[in-house]
């Protein structure tokens, strides 16, 4: 059976063709400047990539190349073989607590949810509606960064503001990185041999966030109300003092937007290394003796630190502490950096196995009280399997 993964942002969309349940990957590929000048897409196929510069006026068109080149590379013969399409969602608030099949209903709930992620959700539903033109006959499902983080208790999903901004303007946490920390966690419950588990999961990418699971359930994560909440990011701020804003926006006479693109897009890494959001570009930096960014990647190591700690006490203990995603998986300077700052606990790093990268590995020593482990992800593999699920389901 095949099951395509999607994810479809504003001018982009970026698939996987998996055979489930085997779980090989078929085809994959990226198509970029939809709906702008010099749109172009790639195609990885039996480990060659192909790139083709073509003209992609919308996500519409953009899908029929993909069939075209799904027909010709002779991944299917007819577009019925593709049982299912998961398509990832940012924001499902909490009206999702789990991957659903996308029928009309599903479909509005998502475009409802619009306001709360502007960039991301519209985008999605001109995806889907792009995909299910091609594919009628397919069990298109929605999968949610969100619907993860959704066990977690009224305590750790609420800020201390007023209820009303809970109650009328939906203001709460709800997390994302949903289906990494998801994988991850399956995962490091996997190699535990136990189901019943308290794992830390951190997400360190561009974005980052880190989730307490326990049980299987997560129960704490650090990213808020949007993705910019917990640890320091690319370029993004984490958590920061809220009246930090009003008083900026007196002082510099900045406005609501301008103050919203300099805690997006001008602050995290970049904002204090004042190179790069890049972490290894600032990895760079902090080796040739560059200040701001050894102050970065400080800063940056001491707010996972902080998660950590306190996730310890919130799952009574912790059992497996994962790292993942492009930092997590490959800068071994932060993951030392983190797991030195850890030393409390009685964690050891393994020196020689902290120096792989990209590859599932256990990085602390045996005599670690708890043990430390590289675990890439793949979200969309996790997308494959619950579309798979429901496909079969149907
Ligand atoms: P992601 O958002 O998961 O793609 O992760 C992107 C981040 O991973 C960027 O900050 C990259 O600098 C970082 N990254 C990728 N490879 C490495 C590496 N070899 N060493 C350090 N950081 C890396």
């Amino acid at each position: 059976m095949i099951i395509l993964s999607v994810n479809a942002g504003s001018s982009s969309l970026k698939f996987t063709g998996f055979e489930m349940p085997s779980e090989d990957v078929l085809i994959s590929g990226v198509f970029e400047r939809i709906g702008i000048d010099n749109s172009f897409y790639t195609i990885k196929l039996n480990g060659e990539k192909i790139r083709k510069e073509v003209e992609l006026a919308n996500h519409s068109v953009a899908v029929g190349f993909l069939t075209k080149e799904l027909l010709e590379n002779n991944i299917v013969e007819s577009l019925d073989e593709i049982k299912g399409v998961g398509h990832r969602i940012v924001q499902g608030a909490d009206k999702f607590d789990k991957t659903v099949v996308i029928d009309e209903r599903v479909l509005e709930t998502i475009s409802d949810l619009s306001p709360l992620a502007p960039l991301h959700n519209p985008a999605a539903v001109v995806g889907i509606k792009a995909f299910r033109e091609f594919m009628p006959n397919a069990t298109h499902t929605a999968v949610f960064d969100t619907a993860f983080h959704q066990t977690m208790p009224e305590e750790a999903y609420l800020y201390a503001l007023p209820y009303e901004w809970y109650t009328d303007y939906a203001v709460r946490r709800y997390g994302a990185h949903g289906t990494s920390h998801k994988f991850v966690s399956i995962r490091a419950a996997e190699i535990l041999g136990n189901k019943d588990s308290k794992i830390v999961v951190c997400h360190l990418g561009n974005g980052g966030s880190l989730s307490a699971v326990l049980n299987g359930k997560c129960i704490d994560t650090s990213m808020g109300f949007t993705p910019n909440a917990g640890v320091v990011m690319g370029s993004r701020c984490g958590d920061i003092d809220a009246s930090i804003l009003p008083y900026i926006m007196k002082v510099t006479g900045m406005t609501p937007d301008e103050v919203d693109t300099a805690i997006n897009k001008k602050s995290g890494l970049l904002g204090i290394s004042g190179v790069s959001s890049d972490s290894r570009d600032v990895e760079m930096g902090a080796e040739e003796g560059n200040k701001r960014c050894i102050l970065a990647q400080k800063l940056y190591a001491r707010r996972v630190i902080e998660y950590i700690a306190k996730y310890y006490c919130i799952l009574g203990g912790i059992d497996m502490i994962c790292f993942t995603a492009g930092i997590g998986e490959n800068s071994c300077a932060t993951r030392k950096s983190i797991i030195d700052g850890l030393k409390v606990y009685g964690i050891k790093l393994d020196e020689e196995a902290n120096k792989t990268r990209g590859e599932e590995i256990m990085i602390s020593t045996k005599d670690s009280t708890i043990p430390c482990y590289v675990i890439p992800t793949n979200e969309e593999l996790m997308i494959a399997r619950d579309t798979y699920n429901l496909s079969m389901d149907k």
